[in-house]
């Protein structure tokens, strides 16, 4: 009963905290593992015990699954709306960016609000406008409107081998002061950089940014592990 009259529902009918959870759950379980109640909570910011009467109330809708003692777990439902707030979010950066000149490092706050208020129509037309874009501005990928998502890649600048040549695919970061400092330094997607083989200092990753001949910088290891590498082909 509970889960037919959710599929009735016109998706922009979820409420703004509806959508913020699936999207939290969503990113906390990308391992497979259900979300811990804990970490929802630090996610959104509130009190455990509210996201508890969250997801009973979010399990009733046929959203998302309570997996008792360990948190929750998206159902399909579930991860098909949350693919559609991450698709809405993304879109809206890659426009406020390529559009609007807007700084990668102004886009985050605002894109959190709008992907709540924008319709599907807007969206789609924003994205129609981009020549339909397949990653944001800080090379994340956008899901496609049917609800796909590329595999993430999961090595970090901190991981890379000393010695090899990499390239930025992707910077996970939502603190504007960390990613304009990133950005001044030319650490952005698509950049290649050298992992140095002398890595002498303790939490730092030493690099050279693009050839033999470019600049050598060193990335703080918090930094170093938001920023998403492919190895670079010569
Ligand atoms: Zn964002």
């Amino acid at each position: 009963m509970a889960l037919s009259s959710f599929e009735a529902m016109p998706h922009r009918e979820l409420s703004r905290s509806v959508e913020d959870y699936l999207k939290a759950i969503f990113r906390l379980s990308t391992d497979g593992e259900p979300a811990s109640t804990t970490a929802i909570a630090e996610a959104l910011d509130i009190q455990p015990a509210s996201v508890t009467g969250m997801v009973k109330r979010l399990a009733e809708t046929g959203l998302l699954r309570h997996v008792p003692y360990r948190g929750a777990r998206l159902t399909d439902a579930g991860e098909q709306a949350a693919l559609k707030v991450l698709r809405r979010h993304r879109i809206i950066e890659t426009y406020l960016c390529q559009m609007l000149e807007y700084a990668w490092d102004d886009v985050h706050a605002e894109a959190e609000r709008l992907e709540h208020a924008a319709s599907d129509e807007l969206v789609e037309r924003m994205a129609t406008a981009l020549g339909s874009p397949s990653h944001d501005p800080h090379g994340s990928p956008i899901p496609t409107r049917a609800g796909e998502l590329e595999a993430p890649r999961l090595a970090t600048l901190a991981d890379a081998e000393h010695g090899t040549r990499v390239r930025i695919s992707e910077v996970r970061d939502k603190e504007a002061d960390e990613l304009r400092s990133m950005a001044a330094h030319g650490l952005v997607p698509g950049v290649a950089l050298l992992v140095d083989s002398d890595q002498d200092l303790e939490g730092v990753v030493a690099v050279t940014v693009g050839n033999d001949e470019g600049v050598s910088l060193t990335v703080q290891d918090h930094l170093a592990r938001r920023i998403f590498v492919v190895p670079d082909e010569v």
